[in-house]
């Protein structure tokens, strides 16, 4: 029987490393010939084990170990990455899961209680054609084929003609969502890319969701003027209504303990000698909790046309994007955290900002939950991007707990 082997983990995350980055980072990016020897390289970890291994509808790769129930456990990840990315994000989900697969098997002889699975998503980041969660959203079946149908990367390529480059039928990738026949559980290891661990000095915690996420431009119309015949108190300054938001968003995110940020401020016309016509901001808005989240957006129309009107001018919003938080499944969140627990001592729970295949999985209904490792100087998606390599030993033992004490749960 061979044991839980945390260390083979990190050696095959400096293996892929080797064979996809280069010294500006990782180079995974879905749908090219690099990301195809990162899969190539996947299924050779696999080599040996009783797996049925697949792609779906969607190009997402399933790795099954046949089990006495049909209910599957399902463990996700992702191997692509964007352009210069770091040496973790979305592989190490992956490269977790097989050594998890890898002691299952040994475990229970090829034949666990529960079916398990292991996922590498399609396109994760949606690096080349800006729209990420490619395959988990065509699983989940959330994805908008119009919008889809539409996208081309920089060089011109439509999404649905490089998608046939790799032998996927665009127009059919929706039938990925049958994979999820029988999916009792998901489970998604990933790193924090945030600060909060690090600064709790923790290695792991429990994810309680992806937060939801209100995105709207602002725009405040005035009146141009000479900056130097208009007196102050006669001005319609656009720029002068957004300008109070700006503190304002802070204490309203501390308010109610979500965040908000004011990404883009652009003004016409934008001269030094005029006052500002108009003046456009745009704000993203997140939350875990719906209400929350709604009440963050209500108090920030509010203070725009109080500030508009202060400053005799005018607001307007217009929706950019939208999406609802996505809680993950309360009894998978204690049993991550007493997973966590177990293996070093102290858990600690926390929302994701960032999105991931996990929240497509959730929507989908089936019961969903993340553990997050710590990210050294909380960064991501850049080459800098590091975790301690006894932390990543403790995310595989904890994951791997975590498995078991689902596989348990499932059965009841
Ligand atoms: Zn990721």
């Amino acid at each position: 029987m061979s044991a839980l082997n945390p260390k083979r983990t990190v050696a095959e995350l400096k293996e892929l490393r080797a064979l996809t980055g280069d010294a500006d980072g990782a180079q995974r990016v879905a749908f090219t010939s690099t990301w195809l020897k990162a899969r190539e390289w996947l299924r050779k970890q696999v080599e040996g084990l009783p797996l049925e291994i697949h792609n779906d509808a969607a190009g997402n790769t399933w790795f099954t170990l046949r089990g006495e129930s049909e209910k599957c456990l399902l463990i996700g990840g992702h191997i692509d990455s964007v352009p210069n990315g770091g040496w973790l994000d979305g592989c190490l989900n992956v490269i977790a899961g097989v050594e998890i697969l890898r002691r299952i098997n040994a475990h229970y002889s090829g034949k666990p209680p529960v079916t398990v699975r292991l996922v590498d998503w399609a396109d994760e980041e949606g690096a080349r054609f800006g729209k990420s969660l490619f395959g988990s959203s065509a699983c989940s079946g959330n994805l908008d084929m119009n919008e889809a149908r539409g996208l081309v990367d920089k060089q011109g390529i439509k999404l649905p003609d490089a998608l046939k480059n790799v032998g996927i039928d665009f127009e059919r990738v929706k039938d990925s969502h049958k994979e999820l026949k029988n999916a009792a559980a998901y489970l998604e290891l990933h790193i924090e890319q945030g600060p909060v661990l690090l600064d709790l000095d923790l290695p792991l915690g429990a994810v309680l969701g992806t937060f939801g996420v209100e995105r709207h431009a602002i725009t405040f119309h005035g009146q141009a003027a000479h900056s130097g015949s208009t007196p102050m108190n006669r001005r319609k300054d656009a720029f002068l209504a957004a300008a109070k938001m700006s503190p304002y968003i802070y204490q309203l995110a501390e308010q109610h303990s979500g965040v908000c940020t004011i990404g883009s401020c652009t003004t016409r016309p934008g001269i030094v000698t005029s006052v500002v016509e108009e003046c456009r901001i745009t704000l993203d808005q997140r939350h875990l909790d719906a209400a929350k989240l709604a009440t963050m957006l209500a108090e920030a129309k509010a203070a725009s046309e109080k500030f508009a009107k202060e400053g005799n001018v005018k607001a307007s919003w217009e929706r950019l994007w939208q999406i609802a938080p996505r809680p993950f499944n309360d009894d998978l969140i204690n049993l991550c955290d007493e997973s966590i627990r177990e293996t070093c001592g102290k858990s600690h729970r926390l929302p994701s900002g960032p999105l991931h295949d996990a929240a497509e999985v959730a929507a989908a209904g089936v019961p969903t939950v993340m553990m997050f490792v710590q990210s050294l100087h909380g960064i991501s998606h850049n080459k800098i991007e590091d975790t301690k390599e006894d932390h990543l030993e403790l995310c595989v033992t904890a994951l791997d707990k975590l498995a078991g004490k689902v596989m348990g749960w499932i059965r009841r």
